[in-house]
C-alpha cells in the first residue's frame, strides 16, 4: 500500500490533476447492447500522465524499473465483470476466461503506459510509477518535456505500443485459423479471445487519440501547434479548449444516451484540460521571476536533535508548515507538516527531528529563477525547500507561498485588465 504521493499536495506533483472521483459505481448503470463490448466500454482508455489523490494502491511489481500499481477500486471492476457474466448464464470456465482477458486488455494498457515512460526516459525523464484504474492506466511522468518535438514523440509512444500489438496478432490470426475460433465467447459477441483483443487494441489507439487533454491525442495537438506556431503557452490554451469542447460532446451524448460513463469521462477530461492550461499558464507566470520573491523569510528554522514536541510547538504558534533543519549553521533537511503528523500517528513521541526530516531536497537559490526551482521541486517531490544566499540560510519557499503569489500576480492582473 502507499499513500497520496509527497508534494502532490497543494501545487500537482504532476501535469494533469483531476478531482478524486474515480469511484467506480457507475459502472453498475450499464445496459448497453448486450455484455459483447462491456469491457470496451468500461476500460475507455483514459490515459494521463500524472494524478493526485492515488491513494490505496497496490504495488504490483515493476517492469523496465518503474514500479506498477494497481487502484483497489479495480477490484470493483473484476467483481462487476464477473458478477455480469454468471448472471447472464456464464459457467465459471467462461467467466474464468472473461476475467482473463480483461487482464490481457490491461496487460496493454500497461505495455502502453510503458511505451510513454520509455519515450521519456530516451529525454531524461523518469516516470514514478504506471497505476491501473478501472478507467485505464496512468503514468506520473516526474515532468513533461517542453520542446514540442520530444512532447510528441512521448505522447505517440503509447498509442505507437497498440499499434504494434494490432500489428503482431492480426496477422497471426490470418495465418492460423485455430486462432480465429479460440476462446470464442457469447461475451465476446461471437469474436474469439485473440480477436477481441486486436479490437480492443485498435479501439485503444482510436481513442486515445482523440485530441483533448489528458488524453494523448491532446498532448499531440498541443504539441503541433506548439512547434508550428512556437508560443507554448498559446498553444496549451488552444489544446485545452479544443479538449474541453471535446469533453462537452461526450457529456452531451452521455446524458442523451443514458451512458453514465461517457459523463464521467467528459468530466474527466474537461478538468484534466482545465488543470493543463492552469499549470502552464503559472509556469508561463513565473518565467523571470526569481526564487526571491516567492521566499518566506519569516521563518522558524529547527535543529536536528530538536524532539518533535518542539515542532509541535512551532506548528501550533505560526502558519508555518514546514520547517528547515539546520546544524550549526548547515542546513540539513526539511521537516515538513506531513512527516511529523505522520511520526505522531505511529506513536514515535520520543523521535528527534533529524529522524523525520527529509534530507533528499534540494536548496533553492535566491537569486535562481522560479520555474527552475519548482521543476527541481517537482522533481525531487518535495513541496517546500530551504532558500539560501552564499550558503546561507535566508527563507523557504512552498508550493503553497507559490500559490499565493500565483494569486497575487493574478488579482494585480485584473487590476491593470480593469483600469
Ligand atoms: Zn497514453
Amino acid at each position: 500500500m502507499r499513500g497520496e504521493p509527497p508534494g502532490a499536495a497543494g501545487l500537482c506533483a504532476g501535469t494533469v490533476c483531476v478531482a478524486h472521483s474515480h469511484k467506480g459505481p457507475y459502472y453498475l448503470r450499464f445496459n448497453t447492447p448486450g455484455i459483447a463490448f462491456a469491457p470496451v466500454i468500461s476500460l475507455l482508455p483514459i490515459c494521463a500522465w500524472g494524478f493526485r489523490c492515488m491513494k490505496w494502491s497496490w504495488r504490483m511489481g515493476s517492469l523496465l524499473g518503474v514500479g506498477i500499481y494497481v487502484h483497489w477500486t479495480f477490484l470493483l471492476l473484476i467483481g462487476w465483470y464477473l458478477y455480469m457474466q454468471l448472471s447472464q448464464g456464464a459457467s465459471t470456465l467462461e467467466a474464468a476466461q472473461g476475467i482473463g482477458f480483461l487482464f490481457a486488455v490491461f496487460g496493454c494498457v500497461v505495455l502502453h503506459e510503458l511505451g510513454h515512460a520509455t519515450a521519456a526516459r530516451q529525454f531524461g525523464i523518469k516516470t514514478r510509477d504506471i497505476t491501473l484504474l478501472p478507467i485505464g492506466g496512468l503514468a506520473r511522468l516526474e515532468r513533461m518535456p517542453e520542446d514540442p518535438k520530444q512532447e510528441l514523440w512521448v505522447a505517440l509512444a503509447g498509442p505507437l505500443v497498440n499499434v504494434a500489438i494490432v500489428a503482431v496478432l492480426a496477422p497471426l490470426l490470418w495465418l492460423l485459423p485455430d486462432l480465429r475460433t479460440w476462446g470464442r465467447l457469447p461475451f465476446f459477441g461471437g469474436f474469439s479471445f485473440l480477436g477481441y483483443l486486436t479490437l480492443v487494441n485498435v479501439i485503444l489507439v482510436a481513442f486515445n487519440l482523440i485530441p483533448a487533454f489528458p488524453m494523448d491525442g491532446g498532448r499531440v495537438l498541443r504539441a503541433l501547434l506548439a512547434w508550428i506556431t512556437g508560443d507554448y503557452v498559446r498553444a496549451t490554451q488552444a489544446a485545452a479548449t479544443i479538449g474541453q469542447g471535446v469533453a462537452i460532446l461526450f457529456g452531451l451524448a452521455g446524458l442523451l444516451t443514458g451512458n453514465f460513463m461517457l459523463v464521467f469521462v467528459a468530466l474527466f477530461v474537461f478538468l484534466g484540460a482545465q488543470e493543463e492550461a492552469r499549470m502552464v499558464q503559472m509556469r508561463s507566470a513565473f518565467r523571470g521571476v526569481p526564487v526571491r520573491q516567492a521566499t518566506m523569510t519569516r521563518f522558524h528554522a529547527l535543529r536536528p536533535d530538536d524532539p518533535l514536541s518542539v515542532a509541535v510547538t512551532e506548528l501550533l504558534a505560526g502558519a508555518q508548515q514546514d520547517f528547515p533543519v539546520v546544524d550549526d549553521g548547515q542546513i540539513v533537511g526539511v521537516l515538513r507538516r506531513g512527516d511529523l503528523l505522520k511520526a505522531l500517528a505511529e506513536g514515535r513521541h520520543d523521535a528527534l527531528v533529524g529522524d523525520v526530516a527529509r534530507r533528499d531536497c534540494t536548496v533553492a537559490e535566491e537569486g535562481e529563477m522560479l520555474d527552475d526551482a519548482l521543476r527541481r521541486m517537482r522533481e525531487n517531490d518535495c513541496p517546500a525547500v530551504p532558500v539560501v544566499r552564499n550558503g546561507q540560510l535566508v527563507g523557504m519557499i512552498s508550493l503553497d507561498n507559490i500559490g499565493e503569489l500565483v494569486m497575487i500576480q493574478s488579482a494585480l492582473g485584473q487590476a491593470r485588465r480593469g483600469r
